[in-house]
C-alpha cells in the first residue's frame, strides 16, 4: 500500500514538474514574442519617419476650436470635402460662443454637403455651448473634458490634444490606423473597426511621444500606400516587416 502511495506521489511530482516546465517555456515564449512584436514595431515606427515626415492632419485650422468643428464635420467625409467647407465657415464662426448661439438651420446649410448635416450641426452646438459654460469659451485640454462634450469620442479628442495642443494623450484610430495596423499585426485584434483595442495595443507598443506622429503617419501610410481595396505592397517602404505583404487583398 505504502509503496504504492509513494510511485504515485512520484510521478504526482513528475507531472508537476512537467507541467511547470510547460508553463515557464510558454511564458519564455510569450516574453520573446512580445519582445520581437515592440522590436518590429520600433522598425516601423523608424520607416513612417522617413517616409512621413512631420505627418499631421489634412484638416485645414488655425486653433484648437478650428481643429475641433472640422474633426466632427470629417466623419463619414473627405478632408478635401471638410476643408472646403470651413474656408467659409471659419470666417462667419470665429468663437465658441458664435457656433453656439448661430441659428441652427443657417449652420446646417453651411455644412449640408458633409453629410449627416443635421446631426453635426446639433453636436457642434452643443459642444460649444458646454464650452462656453464650464470651459470659459476654450477647447478644453484633457482626455476626460474634451470627452464629456456632447457628439466628441476619443477619437477627436486625440486628435485636438495631439496636434493642436501637443498633448500625447493618445492615438487616433481611424478606418486607415485600424486596417494598416491589423494588416501590420501590430494589434491582437483582426477586427479594423476594434479601435478601442487596436489603440490600447498601440500605445503599448509606440513610445508616448511618438503617439500623435504615428497616428498622422499610419493615416497618410493608409491613404497613400495601404488602401482599403489595393494596397501597394510592391512599393511599400514596411513591406519586409508587415505580415500581410503576400495576402491578396480584395
Ligand atoms: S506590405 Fe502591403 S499590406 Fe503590408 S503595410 Fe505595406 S501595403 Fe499594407
Amino acid at each position: 500500500m505504502a509503496v504504492k502511495k509513494s510511485s504515485g506521489s512520484r510521478s504526482g511530482k513528475k507531472k508537476a514538474a512537467r507541467t511547470s516546465g510547460t508553463a515557464v517555456k510558454s511564458r519564455a515564449k510569450k516574453t520573446a514574442a512580445a519582445e520581437q512584436l515592440k522590436r518590429r514595431a520600433a522598425k516601423i515606427l523608424a520607416i513612417l519617419k522617413k517616409a512621413y515626415p512631420g505627418a499631421t492632419t489634412a484638416l485645414e485650422h488655425r486653433n484648437a476650436l478650428e481643429l475641433l468643428v472640422a474633426t466632427m464635420l470629417s466623419a463619414q467625409c473627405t478632408d478635401e470635402r471638410v476643408n472646403m467647407v470651413t474656408r467659409d465657415l471659419f470666417k462667419s464662426y470665429k468663437t465658441a460662443a458664435d457656433y453656439a448661439n448661430a441659428d441652427p438651420a443657417e449652420l446646417e446649410q453651411q455644412i449640408r454637403t458633409t453629410g449627416f448635416f443635421r446631426q453635426k450641426a446639433r453636436a457642434i452646438q452643443a459642444a460649444c455651448r458646454q464650452i462656453v459654460e464650464k470651459h470659459n469659451g476654450r477647447v478644453p485640454k484633457t482626455m476626460e473634458q474634451l470627452t464629456a462634450l456632447p457628439g466628441v469620442a476619443r477619437k477627436t479628442a486625440n486628435v485636438v490634444l495631439g496636434t493642436a495642443y501637443g498633448i500625447n494623450a493618445g492615438i487616433v484610430v481611424d478606418t486607415h490606423v485600424g486596417r494598416v495596423a491589423v494588416r501590420l499585426g501590430l494589434t491582437t485584434t483582426k477586427n479594423s473597426k476594434d479601435a478601442a483595442r487596436i489603440e490600447r495595443d498601440l500605445m503599448e507598443l509606440i513610445p508616448q511621444k511618438d503617439w500623435t506622429f504615428f497616428g498622422h503617419a499610419m493615416i497618410w501610410h493608409g491613404r497613400l500606400v495601404c488602401t482599403a481595396r489595393k494596397p501597394d505592397c510592391a512599393n511599400c517602404k514596411l513591406a519586409k516587416l508587415c505580415p500581410s505583404r503576400t495576402v491578396v487583398h480584395s
